[in-house]
């Protein structure tokens, strides 16, 4: 008889989805232990561009059901955790040289409005021009129009410990610094071994979520019997932080470069802008901003807002996509998240996904392994769940 601890789901990994998964699971009344190897929250999920939304600029690919499925959760965060997720004003300036026109933008708001359900603050309009020269110091030379419209912010690592809190409110256990070095199935059920600074242990499971971000397909090689995952591309995003402020909201601007789009926001009491798109090979331990890419979002902030021109770059970090393996810019694949599971069936791992998205990706993940655990005493609905301050 095995004596080492039982849980119904292990979860590997500490970033927004982990601690998603180990919400959800929990609120179905199941025992959950997350295993992290660094500390919450310290990978991806601090590394993004901190919006809660529905992503306007997926419309053209026409992902509507990803856009649906986010303003739906924007909805949810917005009355859970309106001490960290914040709605802001988005402008969105069209120039002489802006690739989409006024007519498209307002199309495309419109549509944006109309699968945000129309809710309050869904709806969009045309600043005046009277009241461009309050718009943070953005450039008016050949300004045509400035549309304004709602979606929201937050700060992704908090988000990602107060789920956590939550999970651990309802009986989740997590453990910090602790790496999975193996998972083996035998006879339906996973031997789990991890180590921490400490010491080597080992658990039990029925279920293993691989949240793994960028190292998904690194957790998956640890597991017996062996599946090689979903082929992926890592795809790189920075962002640089400068020291002035920038007030009135976040900017949807097009980089002069490449006409991709790039965020300019607020950023505690400093500007963060981003993003790049860069394929990366190497250990996602090691990413990190080139100078490249640094100048390449300098060059994009300082064309729109002239006082960024001679400003120091405080600071930088880089981030991971996981992305589906095809040919193509990164900037135009599908941004869906897959749950995968391995022959067993009972280890399901997350590949992508938006941090906006957490919860329902988490929900549909204990859907999927539902079947494999007993009931248990059910204990909350996520959709209406408050998180912890
Ligand atoms: C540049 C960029 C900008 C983005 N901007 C947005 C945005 O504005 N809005 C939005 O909705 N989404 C955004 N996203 C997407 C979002 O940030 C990610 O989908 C999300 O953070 C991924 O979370 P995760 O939990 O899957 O991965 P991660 O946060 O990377 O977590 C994975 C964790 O697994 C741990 N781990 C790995 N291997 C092991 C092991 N063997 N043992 C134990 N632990 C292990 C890692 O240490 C890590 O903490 C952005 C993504 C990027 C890259």
């Amino acid at each position: 008889m095995n004596s080492n601890p039982f849980y119904d789901v292990v979860i590997v990994g500490g970033g927004i989805h982990g601690a998603g998964v180990a919400q959800a699971s929990a609120a179905q009344g199941y025992s959950v232990l997350l295993l992290e190897q660094n500390s919450i929250g310290s990978g991806t999920s601090n590394k993004s561009s901190k919006l809660i939304h529905g992503g306007l600029r997926y419309l053209e690919s026409g992902q509507f059901s990803l856009v649906r499925e986010c303003l739906n959760e924007r909805h949810y965060l917005l009355k859970n955790a309106p001490h960290l997720v914040e709605l802001k004003p988005f402008y969105l300036p069209i120039y002489k040289q802006t690739s989409r026109r006024p007519l498209q933008i307002q199309m495309g708001l419109s549509l944006y409005a109309l699968l945000a359900g129309l809710r309050k603050k869904s709806f969009f309009h045309r600043v005046s021009k009277n009241n461009w020269n309050q718009l943070d110091g953005l450039s008016l030379q050949n300004l045509q129009s400035v549309f304004q419209y709602w979606d929201a912010q937050t700060d992704d690592q908090l988000l990602t410990k107060a789920v956590l809190s939550s999970a651990k409110e309802m009986g989740a256990e997590a453990i910090e610094h602790a790496e999975l070095i193996c998972a083996e199935n035998n006879d339906g059920e996973w031997q789990i071994n991890f180590k921490t600074e400490q010491h080597q242990a080992e658990v039990r499971s029925k279920v293993v979520v691989n949240a793994g971000g960028p190292w998904v397909n690194e957790v998956l090689k640890r597991l017996t019997p062996n599946d090689a995952g979903m082929p992926v591309d890592l795809v790189q995003g920075t962002h640089i932080v400068l020291a002035e402020e920038t007030s009135q909201g976040i900017y949807y601007v097009e980089s002069p470069e490449d006409r991709r789009a790039v965020f300019v926001m607020p950023w505690y009491g400093e500007t963060l802008v981003g993003t790049t798109e860069k394929i990366y090979t190497g250990d996602p331990a090691n990413v990190s901003p080139t100078s490249e890419e640094e100048n390449y979002l300098l060059n994009t902030a300082s064309h729109y807002f002239p006082k960024f021109k001679h400003t120091d770059i405080q600071r930088s970090f880089a981030g991971l996509r996981v992305l589906p393996q095809q040919q193509g810019a990164a900037f135009s694949r599908p941004r869906e998240t897959t749950i995968y599971k391995d022959k067993t069936n009972s280890c399901l791992s997350i590949y992508g996904g938006k941090l906006t998205a957490y919860r329902a990706t988490s929900a549909n993940v204990v859907k999927q392994f539902n079947h494999l655990l007993p009931n248990r005493r059910f204990v909350a609905d996520t959709r209406y769940l408050k998180l912890p301050e």
